[in-house]
């Protein structure tokens, strides 16, 4: 199962879910601080630009 990416809004904590292909979770709830305005972001986003998840994940390097 792909791990997906996480970014919450109100305090900028990132963190990781293992979810299956066809889950349709929108808000995961912040494990730092329960908020749920947080955006799925691509664990292979390059620093200082934003992936949309619907782009595929390029190769490595
Ligand atoms: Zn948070």
């Amino acid at each position: 199962m792909p791990i997906y990416e996480y970014r919450c809004k109100d305090c900028g904590e990132v963190f990781e879910k293992i979810q299956p292909a066809r889950a349709k979770q929108k808000g995961m709830p912040c494990p730092k601080c329960t908020g749920k305005e947080t955006e799925r972001i691509m664990s292979c986003f390059s620093s200082g630009s934003r992936v949309k998840a619907q782009a595929a994940c390029p190769p490595a390097g």
